[in-house]
């Protein structure tokens, strides 16, 4: 048999347009020839399962070989295989109409990034990286003929017919000289490795050596004790990967060995969840919450993404929500459109579900894990504490459900939900307003003095050390009603519950007036606004606040992002210097004679002040030390 016809269509050659499109991506025909391979395999499987295919169901595996002499590359199975009709019917016209689908699609969107990642060339795209194509395949019906299919890119082919015993198909990729990396071994593997290593089917590459084992399993040697080797068949893939089983036959070294699997070099995770859903789409997966130790750690490993064990992409923007990105593992489902833009996944029914799902699934996980064991709950919510708080952020619908979960961690290490912290609270921290003031330190070691003072007036101080604390601050405010939200140097110590009745001030009036005007002169610097105040006589002499709404202006334009302050240019650091009215030092600096020495002490007590906030550097400091000497002399 010989036959010789023309690929119907008005382009007249489309394998140019194929090359130009997919230029970033032209490793992904490998994946493409290789699944078609392992549904070949699967189809012949299922025939004989139904019995519907009677004889032997030869060697189920898929094999890529590499002939670097004869500059092609192989895939061969023992799938169902073709007929002449199939393979004129399902190559030259259903795989074309495929491509061709592919390329009206894609024509016009001219950016490459939009088709990196995309499904459904199918079997032509093997033109992105070929001179030509043949098929060898023999069809597992009876008395079927073997053939053999050949084009070498123009719209030409050619059936003949050909020699093979063995029932599936051989696909013969003559790769071009503008592709000769695709013969590197080392590159063959890598793209098996990255697309093929969950798919369902062995997939044989090469081979390797393996310790030949007697029967009780120990390695067998030879005469000089070493160990006996063969060469076996290096199966690349692992075919029944854990995410496609039932929970409840895994126990928990399953998923911690297959986390090791996806991420070899990272350490254990704190726990996953097992994602599986039928109705109203298909979904599996396993997400992995991550101990996160630094920022820096963020991303490294990513989702990936699988359509029936097909790796697609580690770009899963838009299917997880955003703030479940941090989160490791795979998710596999055929439901997602993968052969569209961007855009459109964002607008796409199925993937708002998907992401809905993926939310409810992570927060009843969360929720079930805090009921049943608190204490391992508080233990891991260092880590935690930023999928919680990036969710209540970004997400309101999280918020409602982790809102009974989401902790809130004081300066000495104890843990308490929004309830039991507002309990805690009541009766000390009710401000003039009735509302309840929230005091948090950013810095503990910083602002321990701020720390101590609010101590000895027995409030409670949350530590918000994290990088989204800021943000989740704002965004607690808004969502807890009655609450404010202060840093514990917001204030100086009396002002932070803002209470009706004020402490008496021993300075009268009008000594308060020349002690303001006295500091105001000696620091002489518009960023520090000096106010005279009645602190207790055990507060420190000079306290530096920074007021609250000045201080989260600031952190917002440090975090950038859309905050309206972007307006207003950079701002400096702008302080109140609160001089405590009663403290004995006040008075001793008021009643000072000597001009010089009475503006020496002022500053110096003001510079204290920075000191024990760390701000007291540079020339500063070089004369407060110059001072404090000529003082103590
Ligand atoms: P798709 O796989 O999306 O259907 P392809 O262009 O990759 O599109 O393939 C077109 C058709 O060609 C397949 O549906 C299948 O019927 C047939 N085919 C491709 N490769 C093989 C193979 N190795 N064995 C048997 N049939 C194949």
């Amino acid at each position: 048999m010989q036959e010789k016809g023309t690929i119907s269509i008005s382009t007249e050659n489309i394998f140019p347009i194929i090359k130009k499109f997919l230029y970033s991506d032209h490793e992904v025909f490998l994946r493409e020839l290789v699944s078609n391979a392992v549904d070949a395999t699967q189809k012949l499987q299922r025939l004989a399962s139904i019995g519907e295919f009677k004889g032997e169901l030869p060697d189920q595996k898929v094999e890529v070989k590499v002939d670097k002499k004869a500059k092609t590359i192989t895939i061969s199975d023992h799938g169902i295989g073709m007929t002449a009709d199939e393979v004129k019917k399902y190559i030259n016209q259903i795989a074309f109409s495929g491509a061709m689908d592919f390329i009206e699609k894609y024509k016009d969107k001219g950016g490459e990034s939009q088709i990196i990642g995309m499904f459904g060339l199918g079997f032509y795209s093997a033109f992105m990286v070929a001179k030509k194509v043949e098929i060898v395949t023999k069809s597992y019906q009876e008395g079927a003929e073997a053939v053999k299919w050949s084009c070498d890119g123009s719209t030409e082919f050619e059936i003949t017919s050909a020699k093979r015993d063995e029932i599936g198909t051989d696909v013969i990729v003559y790769i071009d000289k503008d592709n000769k990396e695709f013969l590197e071994e080392y590159k063959i593997r890598e793209i098996l490795n990255k697309y093929c290593k969950f798919l369902p089917v062995p997939i044989v590459f090469g081979e390797r050596e393996e310790t030949v084992k007697d029967d009780k399993g120990e390695p067998l040697k030879d005469k000089d004790d070493k160990p006996i080797t063969k060469k076996v068949p290096d199966i690349i893939n692992n075919p029944n990967p854990i995410w496609t089983k039932k929970p409840a036959k895994l126990n928990d070294e399953d998923y911690l060995a297959f986390y090791k699997e996806l991420y070899p070099m990272s350490e254990d995770p704190l726990f996953w969840i097992h994602l599986n859903v039928d109705y109203p789409f298909h979904l599996t997966g396993i997400l992995y919450f991550p101990k996160i130790k630094n920022e820096l750690e963020l991303n490294r490993n990513k989702i990936q993404l699988y359509s029936r064990q097909v790796f697609i992409t580690d770009e899963v923007d838009n299917i997880v929500p955003e703030f479940l990105m941090l989160l490791h593992g795979v998710i596999d489902s055929p439901d997602i459109p993968l052969n569209v833009s961007r855009s459109y996944l964002q607008s796409d029914a199925n993937v708002k579900k998907i992401n809905n799902y993926i939310t409810k699934k992570v927060a009843e996980k969360l929720g079930q894990l805090f009921k049943k064991d608190r204490e391992a709950f508080e233990k891991k919510w260092e880590s935690l504490n930023l999928f919680v708080k990036y969710g209540i952020i970004t997400d309101e619908k999280f918020y409602e459900k982790a809102k009974d979960f989401t902790l809130l961690e004081n300066v000495d290490g104890k843990f308490f939900t929004f309830d039991e912290y507002k309990k805690h609270i009541e009766a000390n921290q009710k401000d003039k307003d009735g509302s309840l003031v929230f005091i948090y330190s950013t810095d503990p070691e910083k602002q321990d003095a701020f720390i101590q003072s609010a101590k000895t007036k027995g409030y409670d101080v949350l530590k918000l050390t994290g990088p989204l604390d800021n943000h989740f601050v704002n965004t607690m405010e808004m969502k807890l009603e009655k609450t404010r939200w202060k840093r514990v140097d917001a204030e100086s110590v009396d002002k932070l519950v803002e209470k009706d009745e004020k402490p008496e001030s021993v300075l009268s009036k009008d000594d308060e007036e020349k002690v303001k005007k006295l500091f105001e002169e000696a620091i002489n610097d518009k960023n520090y606004t000096v106010q005279v105040e009645p602190l207790s006589p055990d507060e420190l002499p000079v306290v530096l606040t920074m007021p609250e709404f000045m201080r989260r202006m600031k952190d917002m334009q440090k975090l950038g992002g859309g905050s309206p302050y972007m307006m207003m240019g950079d701002l400096p650091d702008q302080f109140n210097v609160i001089i405590n009215a009663n403290h004995p030092m006040v008075g001793k600096i008021l009643k000072e004679k000597d001009e010089k020495k009475q503006k020496a002490l002022a500053v110096e007590s003001f510079e204290l002040a920075l000191l024990s906030q760390n701000l007291l550097t540079g020339n500063r400091l070089t004369n407060f030390i110059k001072r404090s000497i000529e003082l103590l002399k």
